[in-house]
């Protein structure tokens, strides 16, 4: 048996920040997870995240999002790594779709820099985007992306800098109460701790089984592609979201080394759980996003360099899921980032720092709690 003030499950991008918050702030924490990090059996590899704050999926999250940037750049001073790359974002589309006015209403809502570009603007500005010419884009000039591996090592780093202790290649099996502690059964040991906080991704409905929450695994496949062409690099070709169809939207992002990256958003096949992903990259998967290349960024076609499998845990409503267990108060959670959660990641960490530390978060989260999806709630 031994103690920490504090165990976190899963080391990813959230539970990474998570560790790194509350060693910062003291406690003693013990990390764990069931993989050496950083790894590819999650959700956070492969090189590059977008982060922006034109959400076209909530004005609500700019608190969140703005206290991520601080935080990234927070990081990168105390770490001296850069972490974060800002060259302009491109939310495109017709001028009707969501991801259009999404982006502009956020920007507007909270006063956030941005334009409205023609086709023919973003095409005279970025070479390699050639929009039909029904199509807009908001420009959102402070978005870019993040280097995800480096920010868990960074993470992790500082986390062991301030005292915790990280075991990888150790899995949960399960956890109970004693007394006001939480107990907590490994494949290697058992531990005892004040407080347990789960950020265990596609895995939570194992450590935290009866939440309740109907969460989806959602395969996804992105594509690299080198056209050995110019303009793919970070500062003449912007990060973007593509509302190509009404409701199907891909996304890409420049070739910080190995290549073009690109992706669709939520067309993957659904499973119950990460173990029942097929795994393996198909030839037809990455000619898949290669179709979508040839059609939207003719330019930048070629045959796929790369490819690689990872996979969304989603909410009913595919927004995030942080909260205190219903019953056991000195459990705290937050996972299911619906495939957009790696940019808020550290702000996430943190608020759980605060909701063991000081009881509740600084900022307001009640939009992303449980209780939405409980008898009553907004989504039951
Ligand atoms: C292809 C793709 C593209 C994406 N693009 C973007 C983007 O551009 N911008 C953006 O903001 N977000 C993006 N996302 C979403 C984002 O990457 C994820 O939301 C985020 O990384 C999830 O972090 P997590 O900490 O919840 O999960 P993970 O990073 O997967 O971490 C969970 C960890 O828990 C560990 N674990 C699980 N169970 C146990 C156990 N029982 N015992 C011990 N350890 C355990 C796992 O090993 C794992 O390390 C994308 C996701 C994908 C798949």
């Amino acid at each position: 048996m031994r103690t920490a003030d504090v165990i976190v499950v899963g080391l990813g991008a959230v539970g990474s920040a998570a560790a790194y918050h509350l060693a910062h702030r003291g406690q003693r924490v013990l990390g764990l997870d069931r993989f050496s990090v950083p790894h590819p059996h999650g959700s956070t590899h492969g090189d590059s995240r977008i982060i922006r704050k034109a959400y076209f999926e909530g004005a609500h999250y700019l608190p969140l999002l703005e206290q991520a940037y601080t935080l990234w750049r927070d990081l990168e001073a105390e770490t001296g790594e850069p972490l974060m790359q800002l060259h302009g974002g491109l939310n495109i589309g017709l001028p009707g779709s969501e991801v259009v006015t999404g982006a502009q209403h956020s920007a507007e809502s909270y006063g956030l820099p941005y334009e409205r570009l023609s086709a023919r603007e973003v095409t005279a500005r970025f070479p390699a985007f050639e929009l039909p010419p029904d199509h807009i884009a908001i420009f959102e000039p402070d978005a870019g992306l993040l280097a995800p591996e480096a920010c868990l090592r960074a993470h992790l780093r500082r986390a062991e800098h301030h005292g915790a202790a990280l075991h990888f290649g150790e899995t949960v099996l399960r956890w109970e109460t004693a007394g006001q502690h939480v107990r907590v059964t490994t494949d290697r040991s058992t531990y005892e701790a004040a407080a347990l906080v789960v950020c265990a991704g596609g895995w939570l409905a194992d450590v935290l089984p009866a939440l309740g929450v109907p969460l989806t695994i959602e395969r996804q496949v992105t594509a690299w592609f080198r056209p050995g062409m110019e303009g793919l690099q970070p500062a003449v070709c912007p990060v973007f979201i593509w509302e190509y169809a009404p409701g199907q939207a891909c996304y890409g992002l420049p070739d910080v080394g190995r290549g073009l990256k690109v992706g669709v958003h939520h067309t993957g096949e659904e499973v119950a759980h990460p173990d029942d992903l097929a795994r393996a990259v198909e030839a037809t998967d990455s000619e898949g996003v290669r179709a979508l290349v040839r059609d939207l960024l003719p330019t930048a076609d070629a045959p796929p360099s790369d490819a690689a499998m990872c996979f969304y845990t989603n909410t009913p409503d595919q927004h995030f899921l942080i909260d205190r267990h219903p019953s056991h108060p000195q459990v705290v959670f937050a996972s299911a980032c619906s495939g957009h959660g790696f940019k808020a990641s550290n702000a996430v960490g943190e608020a759980l720092a605060q909701m063991v530390c000081d009881g509740q978060p600084t900022l307001d989260l009640a939009a992303f709690s449980l209780d939405r999806f409980s008898e009553g709630g907004k989504h039951s």
